[in-house]
Parts: structure tokens; C-alpha cells; sequence
């Protein structure tokens, strides 16, 4: 990935972007559950509390390996496609029966019923990191309100819409990596898509608080912090 360098307000990086603790350790954003080996180089990070670093792991799991089985459409490694996941899932016993008993049909391919609460905590930790890294904003305070879904549900105007670039009231923070895309860029509407890793990570950020992520090209989530 291109690397940019942050010059934005150094106090915005004092804390812990998740629970505004001290920060202590180096953390990947997004975590490298939802990417594939061997990993793009300049991976982004944000600096965090050991706590939250570790803190998120086992739902960073569930949803990777539930985005994964709803995807091909069943549990059975003979069908999954991400090699991390097949490792995963063959190391935890209790996180496969989980999920094996979370089918809700199958007639021909699996649906699964899914843990709400375990979903939205990593989607509104993925939201804030990115906020940080791109808009050098933490937002300590702010409400997340969190929307997410399946591609195939969209039609061709929600897509649209999703796809396309957030218009912005206000400039991204000087100095921030989003301001530094904009002016190499010479884009105002907003800070375009960035492709972490080809058909399993991309998102965007905007000023006005609007995060968009595309896991697999199976899962959406828009976020608007307030
Ligand atoms: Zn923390």
C-alpha cells in the first residue's frame, strides 16, 4: 500500500482510540484476520492499549470465519476458499460447532444466523481505527451509528451510492494522510476507496465522519460518527 506519513496534531495519537487509555503497542488496522498471506506491504497501524490489542481477537475471529462460511456457504473445509481460515477453524473446535449450529437452512447453500453484538464491536473498532489513521480523528466521545449488510442485497441505486465518493462539508485535517491523498489528488469531493487487499479489504473515510468498508465483497458497513 502507498505510505503516507502523518503530520497531523500529535495529540490525537496520546490515547488509546478505542477506550482512551494509555497508548502502549503497535496495532494493524484492519487486523490481518481479514486479509490473506502473504500480506500487502505498509500495512496500516495505529498505536493502542495492550488491552484492546488483544482484547477484540476472538471476535475479529468469529466475523472472519462467519463472513467466510456465509460466503461459500457452509462450514466444511473442503468448500472454504481463505487458507486462514481453514487453519482457524480446524484450531477451534468450539468456534466451528458454533457456527455449524448457527445454519439456519441449507437446502442449497447454508444461511446463517449471526451474533449481532459480536459483529457490530468489531465493525465500530475497524471504524474508529480507520477515522484515526486516514483523518487523524479519534473521536473519543462520538456515537457510531452502524449500518452493514450483504452485497447481493443491494440494487443498483443503493450500490451506487455506496460506491460512490462522500461529498464533504469540510477538509480533512491539515496534515492528516486524507488531506495529503486530497492534495496529490487534487480530489475535494473526498477521500477515495483505498484497497487494502484486492477482494478482501477496502474502505473509505470522509471529514464528515462517514466510514465504509467492503469485507470479502460480501459484507458492507457504513458508519457515521457523531
Ligand atoms: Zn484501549
Amino acid at each position: 500500500m502507498e505510505q503516507i506519513t502523518n503530520f497531523g496534531d500529535r495529540r490525537q495519537l496520546a490515547f488509546c482510540v478505542y477506550c482512551g487509555g494509555t497508548t502502549e503497542t503497535r496495532e494493524h488496522i484492519p487486523s490481518r484476520v481479514f486479509l490473506d498471506e502473504p500480506y500487502p506491504e505498509n500495512l496500516p497501524t495505529i498505536m493502542v492499549c495492550e488491552k484492546c490489542n488483544h482484547g477484540y481477537s476472538f471476535d475479529e475471529e468469529y466475523v472472519a470465519c462467519l463472513i467466510e462460511c456465509a460466503r461459500v456457504g457452509g462450514v466444511e473445509k473442503s468448500i472454504l476458499e481463505r487458507k486462514k481460515i481453514k487453519i482457524i477453524l480446524a484450531q477451534r473446535p468450539k468456534l466451528l460447532a458454533r457456527l455449524k449450529a448457527m445454519i439456519t437452512s441449507s437446502t442449497n447453500t447454508a444461511l446463517f444466523s449471526i451474533e449481532a453484538n459480536r459483529i457490530e464491536r468489531v465493525l465500530a473498532k475497524l471504524v474508529r481505527g480507520h477515522m484515526l489513521f486516514d483523518q487523524n480523528e479519534p473521536w473519543p466521545d462520538s456515537s457510531i451509528e452502524l449500518k452493514y449488510g450483504g452485497m447481493e442485497m443491494f440494487n443498483d441505486a443503493s450500490r451506487r451510492y455506496f460506491e460512490s465518493i462522500p461529498m464533504i462539508n469540510f477538509l480533512p485535517e491539515v496534515g492528516s494522510r486524507a488531506m495529503q491523498r486530497m492534495l496529490v489528488t487534487a480530489d475535494v469531493a473526498g477521500t477515495p476507496w483505498i484497497e487494502v487487499q484486492s477482494n478482501r479489504y477496502r474502505y473509505l473515510s470522509s471529514a464528515s465522519g462517514i466510514v465504509r468498508i467492503v469485507l470479502s465483497e460480501y459484507v458492507w458497513c457504513e458508519a457515521l460518527l457523531s
